[in-house]
């Protein structure tokens, strides 16, 4: 029997599931697939490390749709299960149980995985190396009942972790290499504050430090640090960055960089596939540069523009994406390019807490962080857009 669909999307994460609102505005009849590896309809990652371990949100809640809305919108959900192969030439995929499929059109929404250490006992059993939905529903299990946690990664998911298990009473140790927390991001003297603030919250931060091998007594991890410290705990939980799921795209001979190389329509070098999400390496138009974005209002609005373009609509992908965390009290958004490297000017109303960081190159806002301030990202966006030189202490006052 051949099976053949109009649109087929490989991923059941956020932008797939946008995919198909994006297709649905133009195209009300053609047929979709939607493949995906996880067992798991589409659902939203943020409240991993955040609402689900605060009582905030139950399980039940963090699903992008419900079962009725592909029924609805006529979606064949093909759950856990993974893609194997692309063939451009015949434009069909293939499942590892070698089930072959037809598309008149595919996305590529394969996101990002997490990237493990490659050092000895790196890869031993109950280490979690955090990204999904039955992660999260494995350590909370345990966490109900541990009394102490490494948290391995000084970035967003890994400070998120640690304060969601310091949240729930846990013990937890943070190490990571970097001398202050989430170092890509906070200039040093946002970092510094936040370290001294996990601190005061019973976190033993362990900076500059890292392991070097992890073994295990009995249901205990035990984690050996370059330092020479020996640290034993219930959880081992890592959260040392992801990588994008690139393995089909090479396969069938797209043309990758960092992420699946697509033009502003975010089409793929071949034709007929697109891509889009955490995995796709896109023309920046405002910054003027290709970027990859791994962020949710970024999958969001990038997997609907990909179905609207494989529908037919033809429009260059020109957001302008946020991104958003939350670490005990401080939360914060961001956009443009939010990276220490480049010179910052901070506006406090309240000194690391409340006000606005401009990130600047060459006399231009480049990226704006809004801490603790909500309902300013059209202020921060249009100022990048604008990218005229402006001197540090004209900032002052400007978004409030
Ligand atoms: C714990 C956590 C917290 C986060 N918090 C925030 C936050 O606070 N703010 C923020 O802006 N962003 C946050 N993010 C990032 C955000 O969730 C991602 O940017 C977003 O999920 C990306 O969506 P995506 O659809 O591109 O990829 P994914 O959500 O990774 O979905 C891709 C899906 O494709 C599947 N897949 C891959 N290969 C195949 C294959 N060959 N066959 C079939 N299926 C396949 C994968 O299994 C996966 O289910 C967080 C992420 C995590 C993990």
């Amino acid at each position: 029997m051949k099976h053949i669909y109009d649109y087929v999307i490989v991923g059941g994460g956020l932008a797939g599931a946008s995919a198909v609102k994006g297709i649905r505005e133009l195209d009300t009849v053609g047929s979709i697939l939607m493949v995906g590896k996880e067992n798991h309809m589409p659902y939203d990652r943020p409240p991993l490390s955040k609402d689900l371990w605060f009582g905030k949100k139950k399980v039940e809640d963090i699903f992008l749709n419900d079962r009725k809305f592909y029924d609805k919108h006529a979606v064949t959900l093909l759950l856990s299960a993974e893609v194997a192969r692309v063939e451009p030439n015949s434009k069909t995929i293939t499942t590892t149980y070698d089930v072959t499929y037809e598309y008149g059109k595919l996305l590529l929404a394969t996101g990002c995985k997490a990237l493990t250490l490659p050092i000895p006992g790196g890869d031993i059993e109950g280490i979690c190396y955090f990204r999904t939905l039955d992660d999260f529903l494995r350590i909370r299990n345990i966490a109900a009942q541990g009394k102490s946690a490494v948290v391995v990664g000084g970035g967003f998911i890994g400070s998120e972790l640690a304060a969601a298990l310091n949240i729930n009473k846990l013990h937890v140790t943070m190490i990571f290499p970097g001398a202050l927390l989430c170092d890509r991001v906070f200039p040093d003297y946002l970092g510094r504050a936040m370290q001294q603030r996990y601190s005061e919250k019973g976190i033993r931060v362990m900076a500059t430090d890292k392991p070097v091998s992890f073994s295990k007594n009995g249901a205990t991890f035990i984690t050996h640090t370059e330092k020479g410290k020996t640290i034993e705990s219930d959880l081992l939980i890592v959260g040392v960055g992801v990588i994008p799921e690139m393995e089909l795209a090479k396969g069938c001979g797209l043309e990758v960089g960092n992420g699946i190389v697509v033009n502003e329509y975010l089409e793929t070098s071949r034709p007929d596939i697109y891509a889009a999400g955490d995995n796709s390496f896109f023309p920046y138009r405002v910054l003027g540069q290709m970027v990859r974005i791994e962020h949710w209002d970024h999958a969001l609005n990038q997997g609907k523009w990909a179905g609207r373009n494989m529908a037919g609509a033809h429009e260059p992908y020109t957001y302008q994406p946020y991104f958003y965390s939350d670490l005990f009290e401080f939360g914060y958004e961001a956009t443009g390019e939010v990276d220490s490297k480049l010179e910052t000017f901070a506006d406090w109303q309240k000194e690391n807490d409340i006000g606005v960081i401009y990130y600047l190159h060459a006399g231009r806002v480049r990226g704006v962080m809004m801490c603790n301030l909500c309902d300013k990202l059209e202020l921060a966006r249009e100022l990048i857009r604008k990218d005229e030189i402006i001197m540090p202490d004209k900032l002052r006052g400007l978004i409030r």
